[in-house]
């Protein structure tokens, strides 16, 4: 039975991913969430201006200053370096029209699916039905690669596989799919944070059958985030210096011997 309880996003399922301990803690006991909203609030904003969506710009800074999260407002009511450096980067990427001609369509569509047996709830940026096309507009630090740990080695990735953002667009592909029977073009879309900012326009990602493969790779950690929220078993911690949660819950037992 489909109840609220299976409903997943690519966000909470990469958090899944990420580490479960964190992720339970956000989703099943609700003790914890992640403090630091500055990167998504600034990430609204910037698709807000970008879009040419002024209302939904104007809403993100009454929320911003209702949340008192200063992150585009200051005290006085001046806007911040984040948010100035978001305005300067829209006004460059909105004079290339190669970038303004994929900002074109529906945005922020909202849509769901199923896959794997698990509801999905989706937030498209950018959906063009005619053109067959989902745009994904990421504001990010830089276009790098980027130092990521898998299976216990340091490997460096583009910086969109660094975030999972194939899975994403998978997950989108097959939204569309189900919900318009179209079978979409993916793009990735980043503008960086950088002074001045960065672009790029990706895709579509191929070659063609890759997305669905990605999306066959995705059963087993479904299924592990679910008998995780249906709490059937206990989530691990992934004791990355990087989490968030892990630093913020670590306790030392004792001195742990070095071996040089
Ligand atoms: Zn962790």
């Amino acid at each position: 039975m489909q109840t609220d309880q299976h409903r997943l996003s690519y966000s909470q399922l990469s958090k899944w991913m990420e580490c479960e301990a964190a992720a339970y803690a956000e989703y099943v006991t609700k003790t914890w969430q992640q403090t630091d909203r500055t990167a998504f609030m600034l990430g609204r904003y910037f698709e807000a201006v970008l879009f040419g969506d002024l209302q939904s710009a104007e809403l993100e800074l009454q929320r911003d200053i209702q949340a008192d999260a200063r992150v585009l407002t200051q005290k006085r009511g001046a806007a911040t370096a984040d948010r100035l450096a978001a305005e300067a980067a829209v006004v460059r990427a909105r004079a290339q029209p190669a970038l303004v001609a994929y900002l074109e369509g529906d945005h922020w569509a909202e849509m769901s699916c199923t896959i794997h047996g698990v509801r999905f709830k989706c937030i498209l940026d950018v959906l063009h039905l005619e053109r067959g096309r989902i745009v994904d507009v990421k504001y990010v630090k830089d276009l790098n690669r980027t130092w990521c740990e898998r299976d216990g080695r340091n490997v460096k990735l583009p910086w969109w596989r660094a975030w999972g953002y194939e899975k994403q667009q998978a997950i989108y592909r097959e939204a569309v799919l189900q919900t318009h029977g179209v079978a979409c073009d993916t793009y990735l879309l980043p503008v960086t944070k950088q002074k001045p900012a960065d672009y790029d326009l990706l895709g579509p990602f191929g070659p063609p059958g890759q997305l669905e493969r990605i999306l066959d790779d995705l059963a087993e950690p479904i299924a592990r985030a679910i008998e995780l929220k249906e709490q059937k078993d206990e989530p691990i911690r992934c004791e990355k210096s990087s989490c968030d949660y892990c630093r913020e819950t670590r306790f030392i037992s004792g001195p742990m011997e070095v071996r040089l």
